[in-house]
Parts: structure tokens; C-alpha cells; sequence
């Protein structure tokens, strides 16, 4: 049964969320527009007006959607976070005060499935509370999309654990009350089995900001992304997070779903940019009529349409099967998961370059100004095709998946679609009625 319409209760909270997001949301991205804002915690934006707009989201029963209930959220599945998350991709504030913001969202993942009790208490509680925000520090100066080249160190000493090395691009680092930081424990073995990952409580001796990067566009200096140096850095053996070695296994525990939102939240940007555009061609007159009348134009706007509406498709359908996977705890399932979510990662830098270029593009010299949120939407195109993971990194997890099915030709060097092999075997599947078949001719 194919079925693509929303249950009534449900979109009833969908519409209560666009209205929220619109009203009381969008205002504070104008107010408060640095990268970095959302992750304060000690600014009056925050105390003043998100706390009690978290308030709302929580009577609405929408806070920390991603999470099941037994850690607070909903446990709505990822079908129904996708529709929520294209309300708040529309604005950069809306994931914080919804309680759905990266990193925290894949830290508390990692802190439910993998935390001790005493690890939940004191880190993932006041998390989930919205009191503090987090770091995830895997990718390094040296290595991002190749573990490979990850050097940073943990030995057991004296009961503890002591780090040394780097990590680069460590995200809110400047605003984060722990790190969840990636380091090699064994490195006699492959690095996917020779890391673990540690919790590393903010003001740790040893762990020093070198300093904070920024975006392009962020003045030098002003960043929020950390370089982080490990120097003899202890921290005791319960602040190892599961067992040594499995790093990387706890690492996906994230980032899977973290790129899936990454993804919703980019449908909603090309909503946007979608609206804006139609907007902008219905007003703005040029040779004596609506810039609609020109063709060219037209055209553009059912491309992006036409394009928002493919991905947008794509991205339910890799929630949908995220969700079968975590239902059924299958193989075959996860593996589909995969599939689907790296195809969906590698798509969306695309998707949003394009649909918001296009946007730009209509809106002429106010599109690239600084007077439109567009040009900074559209920046975030290159951001999410390099975040989680390049996007050739991601097509080839898509296609290593299509391979593990794929069967070599019988015929090696024409193929199993041949047209004369496959004649030929037509010809003797019906060789009693060829003559009554060449009589037709
Ligand atoms: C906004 C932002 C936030 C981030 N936040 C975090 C964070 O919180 N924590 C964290 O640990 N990391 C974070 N990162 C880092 C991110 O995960 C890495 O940047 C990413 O994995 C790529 O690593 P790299 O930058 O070292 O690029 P490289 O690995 O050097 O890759 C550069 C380019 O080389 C090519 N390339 C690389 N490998 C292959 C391949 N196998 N096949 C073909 N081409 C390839 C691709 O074109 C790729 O874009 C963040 C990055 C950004 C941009």
C-alpha cells in the first residue's frame, strides 16, 4: 500500500510547528544571526526568549523529536522527524529550540545507546534539559575523510586514560560543556578497530582551543569550530565511552542520522528559496510585464520545483527505511538504510545549490546582497558536501552497496543484454512457430 498523505493528528502539529517557526523563530535569526548564537548559553536571547519558547515546544509534545520517549522525545521515527525537520531546516534557531540541534542531537545518541548510568546522569541529562551543548572531535588536521591518517593517541596509565594529539573542526567547541573525542587505543590493529572514544569534560587539563575556525564570510578568528590540542590530557577510565575499540561503531551510531537530518532540514531550505522565487517572479516587472512572462524564467522555476519535489521524495524514503531498519533490526534492512542515506547525503550539496542558486539568480543583484538570507543558504551547499563526509565518499558507500550484489556476465565480453546472443536464444526458445513468424513477414 503506497500512501503519501499525512495522518490528520499529526499534521495538525506540522502546521502548529510552520506557525511557531515563522512567528516566533525567524525573528531571532535576524536578531541573532552569528553561527555561533544558538550554542551561547549565557546571552539574554537565549534566557529571555528560547527558554520559554522551548516551554511551547515541549507543551506541544515536539521537544528533542529524535529521541524516544524514554529519554524525552517522541520516538516519532524518522518519517515523521523528515516533515518536522523541513519546518525548522527554514531557520537556523529553530533546531535549538526544538532541542534537534547537531551536534548535540548525535552526542546524546552516543550518551544514551553507550552511556553508564553515571555518564547519563551527568552529561546526557542536563544535554537532553537544554542547559548545556556538546563537541563531537573525530576529523584531524591530518585525516578527515581518512581515518587513516588520525594520530591522536590514548594510553592507560595509572588507572586513566591520557590523550595526545589533535582535532580539528571541532563544532560549538567555544560554547561546549564536554567533548566526545575519537582516539587511537590500539594501534596494532586497523584504525576502524584499533579507536575508542572518550568524554572529555571542558576545563580538562591538557585539552587547549589553539583556535576557533570560522566559515567563510565569519571574520578570522570568530569561528566556532575548535582546533583542538590534546596534551597529556587525563581523564578517568569511566570517562571511556563502551569498550575500547569500538570508536568507529559508536561513531555511526550518529552519524547516520545526523546526515539524514542534514538532509531534511535542507528540504526545507529549498522550500524557501522556492518561495522566494516565486515570490520575486510574480512581483518584479521587466520589458513591460511580470518577470513571470519570460519563459526562461518559467522554466527555471519548474526546474527547482521539479528538483525540490525528486529530493525531497528521496529523503522520505531513506527516513522510511531508516525507520525498517531500526524495526526490524535486520541486516538486509540496515544495509538498505545505508544505501539510502548515503545516496541522500551525496544529492543534497547539489540540491541546494542548485534550487538556491536558481533563487539568487531571479532576485538579481538583491539575491547576492547581504539584504536576502539567499547567498548564505546557498553557501551552506559546499558546507554539507564537505560536513559528515565528502560527497565522493558517500557515493562510494552507494556503489561498494550495488556491487555486493552484482554477478559477473556469463558472457564476459558482450554482456547479458547482447542483442545477436539474445536473438539467437529467442530464435531456438521459439523455433516451432519461426516459419509461421517469417509467413507474417
Ligand atoms: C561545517 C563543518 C562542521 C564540521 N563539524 C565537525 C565536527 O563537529 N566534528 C568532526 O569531527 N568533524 C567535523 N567536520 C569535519 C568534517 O567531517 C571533515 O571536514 C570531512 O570529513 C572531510 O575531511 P577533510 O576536511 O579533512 O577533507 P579531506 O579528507 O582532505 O577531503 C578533501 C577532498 O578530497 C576528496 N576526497 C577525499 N577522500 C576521497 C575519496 N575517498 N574518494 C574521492 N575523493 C576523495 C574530496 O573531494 C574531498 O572533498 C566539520 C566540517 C565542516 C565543514
Amino acid at each position: 500500500m503506497w500512501d503519501f498523505s499525512t495522518d490528520p493528528d499529526f499534521q495538525g502539529k506540522l502546521d502548529w510547528a510552520d506557525r511557531f517557526v515563522r512567528a516566533e523563530i525567524e525573528p531571532i535569526d535576524l536578531l541573532s544571526p552569528g553561527t555561533a548564537d544558538p550554542y551561547r548559553r549565557d546571552g539574554a536571547v537565549y534566557r529571555e526568549i528560547v527558554r520559554p519558547l522551548q516551554e511551547q515546544v515541549r507543551e506541544q509534545g515536539l521537544w528533542a523529536a529524535h529521541l524516544p520517549p524514554s529519554l524525552g522525545g517522541m520516538g516519532m521515527g524518522q518519517v515523521r522527524l523528515a516533515l518536522l525537520n523541513e519546518i525548522l531546516g527554514r531557520s537556523m534557531w529553530a533546531p535549538m529550540v526544538f532541542g534537534t540541534q547537531a551536534p548535540d542531537s548525535g552526542n546524546a545518541e552516543i550518551l544514551a545507546h553507550y552511556g553508564t548510568e553515571a555518564q547519563r546522569r551527568e552529561f546526557l541529562e542536563p544535554l537532553l534539559d537544554g542547559r548545556i551543548v556538546s563537541t563531537f572531535a573525530m576529523t584531524e588536521p591530518t585525516g578527515g575523510a581518512d581515518p587513516g591518517g588520525f594520530t591522536c593517541r590514548a594510553v592507560q596509565e595509572d588507572g586513566g586514560w591520557v590523550l595526545d594529539g589533535e582535532k580539528w573542526f571541532a563544532s560549538n567547541y567555544p560554547h561546549a560543556a564536554f567533548v566526545i573525542a575519537m582516539a587511537i587505543t590500539d594501534p596494532d590493529v586497523p584504525v576502524h578497530r584499533g579507536s575508542s572514544m572518550f568524554i572529555v569534560p571542558k576545563g580538562t587539563p591538557g585539552m587547549e582551543m589553539m583556535r576557533a575556525t570560522g566559515l567563510a564570510g565569519e571574520p578570522v578568528g570568530e569561528g566556532v569550530h575548535g582546533y583542538l590540542r590534546f596534551t597529556g590530557c587525563r581523564v578517568p577510565a569511566e570517562n571511556l565511552l563502551g569498550e575500547p575499540g569500538t570508536g568507529f561503531v559508536i561513531a555511526q551510531t550518529r552519524l547516520g542520522g545526523g546526515r539524514l537530518h542534514h538532509a531534511m532540514r535542507a528540504v526545507g531550505q529549498c522550500r524557501r528559496a522556492l518561495e522566494m522565487m516565486t515570490e520575486r517572479i510574480a512581483s518584479r516587472r521587466t520589458r513591460g510585464g511580470p518577470l513571470a512572462d519570460q519563459q526562461a524564467v518559467r522554466q527555471s522555476l519548474a526546474d527547482v520545483w521539479i528538483r525540490l519535489e525528486q529530493f525531497r521524495l528521496q529523503v522520505l524514503h531513506a527516513a522510511w527505511q531508516a525507520d525498517r531498519a531500526a524495526e526490524t533490526g535486520g541486516r538486509d534492512e540496515a544495509r538498505a538504510a545505508r544505501l539510502h542515506i548515503s545516496a541522500v547525503k551525496a544529492a543534497t550539496p547539489a540540491t541546494l545549490v542548485d534550487v538556491v542558486y536558481r533563487a539568487v539568480h531571479a532576485h538579481g543583484a538583491l539575491g547576492v546582497s547581504n539584504e536576502l538570507p539567499l547567498a548564505r543558504m546557498w553557501q551552506a551547499g559546499p558546507v554539507l558536501g564537505i560536513a559528515d563526509g565528502p560527497t565522493e565518499s558517500h557515493k562510494d558507500v552507494v556503489a561498494r552497496i550495488l556491487l555486493q550484489d552484482a554477478v559477473p556476465a556469463d558472457d564476459r565480453l558482450f554482456g547479458s543484454e547482447h542483442v545477436p546472443t539474445r536473438l539467437e536464444a529467442a530464435r531456438k526458445k521459439y523455433a516451432g512457430i519461426l516459419p509461421a513468424l517469417e509467413g507474417d513477414r
